[in-house]
């Protein structure tokens, strides 16, 4: 297929998104656009869409997992000023999709407004965040979320009230759906004591965290019984390698790529784990990364 001629100064084609992805790890997307507004995402979107092309929204890339296949299809980012947008009104923080969820919580905390600041440290997209309802502590970004707007492929928009959104335990029920924009409705609060709790809690979140390592993934949900990491290392699968991937040997929750890593490594390490946990403890470990 052929880009369009009024679109060619939007969409690339075979763009790389190893550089993209904190794996580092895949090939290419077919299609590929950085739209700067809201019209640029309508036009691309809909385009792919009258081509019965599939579409992705690549946030920050660090719960991706690429093949070396690539993406056959069209790849959004919403990483411009205009779709990554933060502002607040009264006790309602309204965050762009493509904004980083670590600059909604220093927003929501500068301005007095508590209800995410437990989520500090966790990379990613306030879209990703929403779309994946991360948590952390035990509490999830759905408690805080208002309404979330998303584009159809027709190219309007579909707001979903907060019960609408079906936030689950890291699920929605907007998986495959482009998230363009979410209001969080927070609660006023000491902007001091809520800074210092930010601080306490980016301490922390520093501390169980790989040191010195880039190219990593959390690729399991914590099952009810206890968190992934106390059950793969209870299981002795810390630090165990496949190729040049292995489990982190201190803090098994997190997949490392080391040079030379390719997704089948990746794949095959994560099989094995599910397998071994499977085997020995009889829970079904289920994956949070996404894979493309
Ligand atoms: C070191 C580390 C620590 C982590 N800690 C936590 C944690 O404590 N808690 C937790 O829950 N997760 C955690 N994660 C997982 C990860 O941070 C989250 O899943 C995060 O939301 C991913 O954001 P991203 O922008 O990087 O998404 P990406 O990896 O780019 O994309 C992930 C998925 O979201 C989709 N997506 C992205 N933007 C949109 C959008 N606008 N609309 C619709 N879909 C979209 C993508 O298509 C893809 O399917 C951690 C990951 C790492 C590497």
């Amino acid at each position: 297929m052929t880009i369009p001629e009024h679109l060619q100064h939007l969409i690339r084609s075979d763009e790389p998104l190893a550089p993209l992805v904190w794996l580092g790890i895949g090939g290419p997307a077919h299609f590929f656009a950085e739209p700067v507004d809201f019209e640029q995402i309508v036009q691309v979107v809909t385009w792919a869409a009258e081509n019965d092309l599939p579409t992705r929204v690549l946030g920050s890339g660090s719960n991706l997992l690429v093949r070396e296949a690539g993406f056959d299809g069209l790849v959004i980012t919403l990483g411009a000023a205009a779709t990554s947008a933060l502002s607040i009104n009264g006790d309602r923080l309204t965050a762009g999709a493509g904004g980083k969820l670590s600059h909604a919580v220093v927003k929501a905390v500068g301005g007095g407004l508590g209800g995410l600041e437990h989520l500090v440290g966790i990379p990613g997209t306030v879209g990703a965040a929403v779309v994946g309802n991360v948590s952390s502590g035990g509490r999830d970004i759905g408690s805080a979320v208002e309404r979330v707007r998303v584009l159809q492929n027709d190219g309007t928009i579909k707001q979903f009230d907060q019960d609408e959104v079906g936030f689950t335990y890291r699920k929605t029920a907007l998986d495959g759906l482009t998230i363009v924009e979410v209001d969080f409705k927070l609660e006023a609060a000491d902007p001091v004591a809520l800074t210092k709790r930010l601080q306490k809690l980016w301490i922390a979140r520093n501390a169980a965290r790989p040191a010195d390592i880039e190219r990593i993934a959390m690729p399991f949900i914590d099952p009810d019984s206890m968190p992934a990491r106390e059950l793969i290392q209870s299981v002795g699968l810390a630090g165990i390698r496949e190729g040049n991937v292995a489990l982190d040997s201190a803090r098994p929750h997190y997949l490392v790529a080391h040079a030379g890593a390719t997704s089948d490594e990746c794949l095959k390490l994560i099989d094995r784990v599910r397998e071994q946990v499977l085997l020995q403890t009889g829970i079904d470990l289920q994956l949070n990364l996404q894979i493309w």
